[in-house]
C-alpha cells in the first residue's frame, strides 16, 4: 500500500506543481453559496419532506437523533486548511464544508459552521457544542479514545516543505544520525505529533509549533525554521502562494481523514455515518473532492 501511494503522490505533485497556482481559487469560486450559510443544508440536495425549521432534528424525530442546535448540523472546523476549509470573503468554503452541507441535506438539517483553532475541535465535539468535526482530521488511535470517527472520506499525506535551495532533499534527512533541524508544524496536528515523537524526542531537532499552517510556512520563508511538516493539499496551496518554496517528493506518512463525533450521541453518529457512506457510494464525495483538487 505504501509504495503505490508514494508513486502516485510523486506523480500528483509533478502534475500539481504546474497546476496548483490556479486550483484553489478557481474551484473555490465555483463552490458558491451553499457551503457556509445557515440554510445551506437543504438547498443542494434532493428535497426532503421535513423542513429544517419544523420538528425534525430533535430528540423525537423518526431518526431518533439530537443535535447541538435543534434543526441544525453544527460543524466545528479550522478554516485555514485549504482546500478542505478556508475563508472566501466571510464564507467558509472547501471540501469539508461541502461534504457537511451534503450530509446536512440528507438529514433534513441546516448546516452551521463554527470556526475555531484546530486543537479546540475535539473539545467542541466532546462537550456537545458541535455535532461533527470536519477539518481534514486524521484518524489516530489517541483521538479514537476521545471521539468516534466516521468512515474515512479522503486520504492525506504528511509532506515536507523546504526552501528551493534547502540542504534537506529527502524526508530521511530529518531522521539521519546527527540531524538537528528546526521543524515548523501546526500545533496538535499529526505533523506535530509525529515529528515530536520521531525527531524531537530522539534529539534529532526541535519543533516550532504555530496555530496556523500558513504561519509555519511564513516562518520557513523568513528562515526561522528549516522545513514544515504538514498535509499535502494545504502544502500545495501554501507553496503556490509563497515564492521560493517546494515540497519534497518523498512522503512522511499517509493517513485517513474522517469526521469526528461524540461517543455519546450514537443515534446522530449512525445517521451521519450512513449519510456519508451513501455519499461515498454514489460518487458525491469524489465529485466534491475533484472540484477542489486537480486530478492527477
Ligand atoms: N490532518 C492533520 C491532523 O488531523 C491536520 C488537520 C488540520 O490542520 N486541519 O492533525
Amino acid at each position: 500500500m505504501k509504495k503505490p501511494i508514494a508513486l502516485l503522490l510523486a506523480l500528483a505533485m509533478t502534475v500539481s506543481l504546474a497546476a496548483c497556482g490556479s486550483t484553489p481559487e478557481e474551484s473555490g469560486t465555483s463552490s458558491d453559496s451553499n457551503a457556509t450559510s445557515q440554510e445551506s443544508g437543504s438547498e443542494n440536495q434532493e428535497s426532503d419532506a421535513s423542513t429544517p425549521d419544523s420538528d425534525s432534528g430533535d430528540a423525537d424525530n423518526q431518526d431518533g437523533f439530537t443535535t447541538a442546535v435543534e434543526g441544525k448540523l453544527t460543524m466545528a472546523t479550522n478554516a485555514a486548511f485549504p482546500p478542505y476549509e478556508y475563508m472566501e470573503g466571510s464564507n467558509i468554503v472547501g471540501i469539508d464544508a461541502e461534504i457537511a452541507a451534503a450530509i446536512a441535506g440528507k438529514l433534513g438539517l441546516e448546516l452551521q459552521i463554527d470556526d475555531m483553532e484546530f486543537d479546540s475541535i475535539t473539545e467542541a465535539i466532546k462537550s456537545g457544542k458541535a455535532d461533527v468535526g470536519l477539518a481534514g482530521m486524521t484518524v489516530t488511535p489517541d483521538r479514537q479514545e476521545e471521539v468516534n470517527f466516521t468512515v474515512s472520506y479522503a486520504t492525506g499525506v504528511q509532506v515536507v516543505i523546504v526552501t528551493e535551495d534547502s540542504a534537506i532533499t529527502s524526508v530521511d534527512d530529518l531522521f539521519a544520525e546527527g540531524a538537528s533541524h528546526v521543524i515548523g508544524v501546526q500545533r496538535n496536528t499529526t505533523g506535530d505529533i509525529y515529528t515530536t515523537d520521531d525527531i524531537e524526542k530522539k534529539g534529532l531537532g526541535s519543533i516550532d509549533r504555530y496555530s496556523k499552517g500558513a504561519d509555519a510556512v511564513q516562518a520557513l520563508k523568513t528562515g526561522k525554521v528549516d522545513c514544515v511538516v504538514i498535509d499535502n493539499e494545504p502544502a500545495k496551496s501554501f507553496v503556490a502562494e509563497v515564492e521560493g518554496l517546494k515540497i519534497l517528493e518523498t512522503e512522511y506518512i499517509t493517513e485517513d481523514y474522517a469526521a469526528a463525533m461524540s461517543k455519546d450521541n450514537t443515534a446522530l453518529y449512525e445517521a451521519v455515518n450512513t449519510a456519508l457512506e451513501e455519499l461515498l457510494a454514489d460518487g458525491t464525495i469524489q465529485s466534491i473532492i475533484d472540484k477542489y483538487i486537480a486530478a492527477e
